[in-house]
């Protein structure tokens, strides 16, 4: 029996729920954690028809890649389509899950499965994310350090790019004097006693903080243990926003545009003015992405693709390159089989299916 709980796990250590924007709302939204997954139906968004799409064809989970909760929800009464949509989950038994920007900031998410769709190489993240990494500084008796060290390499720390094991160490003296309720592992209660510590730093992803914690307090010999977590401004490469790469040969920008509308199925873009005759390095980004065109320019892209470009936006392309409006759902469709591609390859014992119904709520015509 697989719960909804190991579900959420398996999808959370590839896409970890650290990784949402602040205003984002991903991960389990409706449902019993304990609850057998009996299968899985994969959409874009959820809708009602998604619901009892999943209902009729055996699934009790229903992963979206857009949140149906998103502000806080004051009433179930079924004036809403969002509304409906909890009730009828709640009614059905189908539990809601939702991997949103979490999967747009991952290595191989969202802009990667576009990018690749498309035919685009080398793919790089366009946008590195800030503000994911902590420095850890952890004061252990020296000879008690080597053994903490490898505990905490062991729980996630000191990985840094395609470096793990990272770690500095300097030695000093430190002091503690036991009082009334403690039990030192070293000292007597109301005497100070004096130790040769080492003041050792990590590195620490954000998502490893917690298991790195646990850790520090599992080995560390001391029952209170003198720490600090700071938090980092530094850049990762492995976790952002968009991505950028190049097409294996120059395209004439005809042939590229007919390119576009063939891979992803659709019957006209909207783009700023043409720039260059032939395009190769492309600037993608899955939904809205138009805050990255400066990146986009940056990386010296001959065409920025994302969705949701308003009017004024357009200007702003300043004959740098081509900026390029998909469609939103267009432009996320194969997160659809992304997501089901990474549930199929950990769980072999239950039904993974992508949704038939259509949810994109804009038509072109
Ligand atoms: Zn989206």
């Amino acid at each position: 029996m697989i719960t909804c709980q190991t579900l959420c796990d398996a999808l959370e250590s590839w896409a970890p729920l650290e990784f949402q924007a602040d205003y984002d709302n991903a991960g389990l939204l409706v449902g019993d954690p304990s609850m057998a997954v009996t299968g899985v139906l994969v959409a874009l968004d959820v809708t009602e028809e998604v619901i009892l799409e999943a209902v009729e064809k055996g699934c009790n989970v229903v992963l979206t890649h857009h949140p149906i909760i998103f502000k806080g929800l004051k009433r179930l009464t079924g004036r809403t389509e969002v509304e409906r949509c909890v009730m009828a989950a709640l009614q059905h038994g189908v539990a809601l899950y939702a991997a949103h920007t979490n999967v747009d900031s991952i290595e191989g998410g969202v802009s990667h499965a576009l990018g690749t769709a498309l035919g685009v190489q080398d793919l790089r993240i366009l946008e590195p994310r800030t503000s994911l990494l902590y420095a850890l500084h952890v004061h252990t008796p020296s000879d008690a350090a080597e053994q903490l060290s490898e505990a905490l390499f062991a729980a996630g720390a000191g990985r840094i790019g395609a470096y793990d094991a990272c770690h500095f160490s300097v030695s000093g003296t430190g002091t503690f004097r036991p009082l009334t309720g403690a039990n030192p592992s070293e000292g007597v209660i109301g005497e100070r006693s004096t130790v040769q510590e080492v003041q050792q730093h990590f590195v620490v992803s954000k998502e490893k903080r917690a298991a790195v914690q646990q850790a520090m307090e599992n080995a560390h010999p001391y029952e209170v243990v003198a720490h600090s977590w700071i938090a980092l401004e530094n850049s990762r490469s492995d976790v952002g926003y968009g991505v950028v790469g190049q097409l294996a040969n120059p395209m004439p920008w005809d042939e590229f545009v007919a390119h576009v509308k063939a891979v992803l199925g659709v019957r006209a873009l909207r783009h700023s003015p043409r720039v260059r005759p032939m395009v190769q390095r492309i600037a993608l980004c899955g939904g809205a992405g138009v805050d990255l065109l400066p990146r986009a320019i940056a990386a010296k892209a001959d065409v920025f693709i994302t969705a949701d470009i308003t009017y004024h936006r357009y200007f702003e392309a300043k004959n740098a390159l081509v900026m390029m409006d998909v469609g939103h759902w267009e432009s996320e469709q194969h997160t659809i089989q992304l997501l089901a591609d990474y549930i199929r390859r950990k769980f072999p014992n239950f039904a993974v299916l992508t949704t038939t119904s259509l949810t994109n709520p804009m038509i072109t015509v």
